[in-house]
């Protein structure tokens, strides 16, 4: 099928983002080719589509450079109070549009690369994603830098540089197989070294304690090169920083025992401490508790604190103060901590402000538990990080000391409070006891912080009724419990007839950006045929995706879903021969055997289902390979329905949920996470509810318990498709290939699959029905597009600002500098 326009004509059509101008093309074409010159080292004989991508890139760039010194420059002058967001996890994406899109100069640039010739599109297509996340949290993260450069906060995002994030999937054979994200090679347009501000990082050793105080000695010292990236606010001159920080082996590294032949060894072994910013683990809610994590935790917030406190020192207000400093610390300075995974944040701190800056340890804590915040994002066990002891005791003995010092002082603080209960006591300890001794993380976060909050409401309602009970009860901690429901970012823009709309979004470049593109075609136009008008390709992306053909079926529909019940999900599609063909899309953990085989199991079905003569182009059971953000940016417009089934108390709170909404789909999903919220905002009614509650699990957990049989004997349809699964149906030629997938779904299923089946079954006949009846489909649909507005991370943000950090959004610009582009 040829796309009725090209990309450049569909963007021309309408502007509603003020005319290109002239004068502006004109010096963008220039610059262009002076980077295309100067940069690139290249002429237009032989430059290829990556040179030409990053011509525009560093084009654009030159664009956001004014506004970032300007913005660090504002900052020092007006000296406001800085928010550090730390986390292990920034999963940005492509940056190159939505930096177009933040300085206005989409339209412009779009116009400048069509006079020479080049299509938009494509290069926007080189650049590689920025894959240093799994999932949500890191996404989250990457939002909330959006916001919070757009709400004019000053604030930075720390983490680490890693070599490779998130791996490639591709399926081979139908399994996934995992490929190295070597996404540097082309070399990063958009970041800065710094290597005027590396700061050391130190590992191993004993301690000291001296009538001086502790010192930590004997050390090993990892060097931290920080990269900046600039984060532009939308349209508001604002460039804020995320800096990470990469692992550099120090000069001198292992050179102290070298002898005759051990230099050339030495230098061989720098790479073994630079592999601390090797890899992402691709862990998403799975601790795995490997020694190299634990190091890149550390690593991370050692490096960071370095350059706040030395930010706070340099600041007008922290110079101010003669004595004591860092007495005031918090009143500047406020850090959040993304999950546990930068909780050696609280007692480096507290090493920084008792052993360096010599504060008493009552007022260093004090201080201590005023910066710091923590956010959950997650119940389920296996996610929860417990360091053992002995790991702690070899690589940081000093913070294992200080760990057990807070700890001490909050036990006889509990004790003081609940004499002689000591099983409360145990349950509230950071350190567990048992065979091998471990740290409790998410303990150490409650205690260092004076807030912790949750990502949906029901999931900050979970957290404070179950792990967190003793503390609210017992009142011990200055802690709040806050709840900041997770959002994705958006922008909210005119659309050209006056009406406002929930508008582009920068993670999915969504419907109402094909609103702007097509003013004249109505949202039921846009998602009955969204692929005619702009996303023939996006199906197409993963590569060996199989698809209807759109010229055959006006009515192509995609349904997504996530792992955990998948397949009642593809069975239930089998069964009904739904309008709606699943496209499912999920990442294994390299080590997770049962993600790997639910991967496989899609694909076989997938084999069978879509090669099947009676079945036809009516039904395809797609897999969707190597999902990540541009991916998810093309497949979830796509998209009609969007399934959120997770079991009810499961799912902190969801993101994607939130994407599709705001995209138009609608949502068939549980009374779970943010699904609770968006049923609230859009109306029950204008959801696909079903399924147990909360509260209907933990009855049956206080109850009878779960009996997978008990469903698998009654349901007919339900012990049918789990035989065909178990007995070969789908794996011929391995006929057992299954069978421990469906052992698991009947004996140690710890989600209860079974107990929703029929209300699924039933709900997705509700579905099938409302589906035939565009009208009412589409009514559904704008409910949830005007109900969206709370999912925007703009709110998120502005909350966590007032509620948490003491700080003030503002939608104010600061003065841009002396351009003559605008
Ligand atoms: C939003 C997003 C996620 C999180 O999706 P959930 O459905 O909330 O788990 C994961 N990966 C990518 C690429 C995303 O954009």
């Amino acid at each position: 099928m040829s796309k009725p326009f090209s990309d450049h004509d569909k963007r021309k059509q309408i502007s509603v983002r003020g005319l290109a101008g002239v004068e502006n093309v004109a010096e963008l074409k220039v610059a262009f080719n002076r980077h295309l010159h100067f940069t690139l080292v290249k002429d237009r004989n032989v430059a290829n589509k990556r040179d030409y991508y990053f011509a525009l890139a560093n084009t654009v760039r030159d664009h956001l450079v004014g506004r970032w010194i300007r913005t660090q420059q504002y900052y020092y002058e007006k000296d406001p109070k800085r928010v550090y967001y730390i986390s292990l996890e920034f999963y940005m994406g492509r940056t190159l549009q939505n930096t177009m899109v933040n300085l206005a100069l989409e339209n412009a640039c779009d116009e400048a690369i069509y006079q020479l010739g080049l299509d938009m599109e494509e290069l926007e297509d080189m650049e590689e994603d920025a894959g240093l996340g799994n999932g949500g949290l890191g996404r989250l993260a990457a939002c909330f830098l959006d916001s919070m450069a757009s709400l004019g906060l000053a604030a930075y995002g720390y983490g680490i540089r890693y070599e490779f994030g998130i791996f490639n999937q591709k399926i081979v054979n139908g399994w996934q197989v995992e490929e190295a994200d070597d996404w540097l090679r082309y070399g990063n347009p958009w970041e800065k070294a710094r290597p005027e501000y590396m700061r050391a990082v130190k590992f191993y050793g004993r301690t000291e304690h001296t009538p001086d105080g502790v010192k930590w000695v004997d050390t090993q010292v990892v060097l931290a090169l920080p990269y900046d990236t600039p984060i532009p606010g939308y349209r508001n001159n604002i460039v804020n920083t995320m800096r990470l920080w990469s692992a550099k082996a120090p000069c001198d590294f292992n050179l102290k025992d070298f002898n005759v032949g051990g230099y050339i060894q030495a230098v061989l072994d720098r790479n073994l401490c630079e592999n601390i910013s090797r890899v992402l683990y691709p862990n998403d809610n799975f601790f795995e508790g490997k020694e190299l994590r634990l190091k890149q935790e550390y690593f991370v917030v050692a490096a960071t604190l370095q350059d706040v406190v030395r930010r706070f020192k340099a600041s007008k207000f922290g110079s101010r103060e003669n004595n004591n400093v860092l007495d005031v610390f918090h009143i500047q300075v406020a850090i959040q901590l993304n999950d546990t995974h930068p909780a050696m944040a609280i007692p480096e701190l507290m090493r920084v402000l008792v052993d360096e800056e010599k504060l008493g340890w009552d007022k260093a804590w004090d201080v201590c538990v005023r910066t710091c915040a923590y956010t959950n994002h997650t119940v389920l066990p296996e996610a929860l990080e417990r360091w053992p002891i002995d790991l702690f005791h070899h690589l940081l003995p000093r913070h294992l000391e200080i760990i057990f010092e807070i700890n001490h002082r909050f036990m006889e603080y509990v004790a003081s409070k609940f004499p002689g209960d000591h099983d409360r006591m145990r349950r509230m300890s950071l350190i567990e006891e048992g065979g091998c001794k471990k740290v409790n993380m998410a303990h150490l976060c409650i205690v260092g912080s004076h807030a912790v909050n949750g990502v949906a409401r029901i999931h900050s309602e979970i957290l404070i009724a179950t792990l967190y009970v003793s503390y609210t009860n017992t009142n011990t901690l200055k802690s709040s419990y806050f709840n900041g429901t997770n959002a994705t970012h958006t922008h909210y823009d005119n659309i050209g007839d006056g009406t406002t709309l929930a508008l582009t979004h920068s993670l999915t470049h969504s419907l109402t950006h094909s609103l702007t593109i097509y003013p004249s075609v109505s949202l039921s136009g846009i998602k009955k045929e969204p692929n005619k008008h702009w996303t023939p390709r996006t199906i197409m992306v993963g590569g060996k995706v199989c698809l209807v053909p759109l010229s055959l079926h006006s009515h192509q529909r995609v349904v997504t879903g996530s792992t955990y019940r998948t397949i009642p999900l593809i069975h239930n599609s089998l069964l009904l021969c739904n309008a709606l063909s699943p496209l499912l899309f999920s990442q294994a953990a390299p080590g997770y055997h049962t993600a790997k085989m639910i991967i496989r199991l899609i694909t076989a079905i997938g084999e069978v289902v879509n090669h099947d003569p009676v079945v036809g182009d009516r039904l395809k059971v797609i897999f969707l390979e190597n999902y990540r953000v541009t991916l998810a940016e093309k497949a979830i417009p796509s998209a009609d329905l969007s399934e959120q089934i997770s079991t009810a108390g499961t799912e902190a709170s969801g993101t994607g949920n939130m994407k599709f909404m705001l995209n138009g789909a609608l949502t068939i999903g549980t009374m779970d996470g943010a699904n609770v919220e968006m049923a609230e905002e859009a109306g029950e009614e204008n959801l696909f509810i079903f399924g147990m509650r909360v509260e209907d699990v933990d009855a049956m957990d206080a109850g009878k318990g779960y009996h997978a049989s008990e469903y698998y004997n009654r349901i007919p349809e339900l012990k049918q498709a789990m035989d065909q699964i178990a007995g070969g149906f789908f794996s011929p030629k391995q006929p057992d290939l299954f069978k421990e997938l469906v052992d698991l779904l009947m004996h140690h299923d710890r989600f209860k699959v079974f107990a929703d089946y029929e209300a699924y079954i039933k709900c997705q006949d509700k579905v099938n029905q409302l589906y035939k009846n565009p009208k009412e489909w589409t009514k559904m649909v704008i409910h949830n597009i005007a109900g969206c507005g709370k999912f925007s991370s703009d709110r998120t943000i502005a909350q966590y600002a007032r509620e948490i950090w003491g700080m003030e959004p503002s939608l104010e610009k600061i003065p841009a500098p002396d351009e003559k582009l605008k």
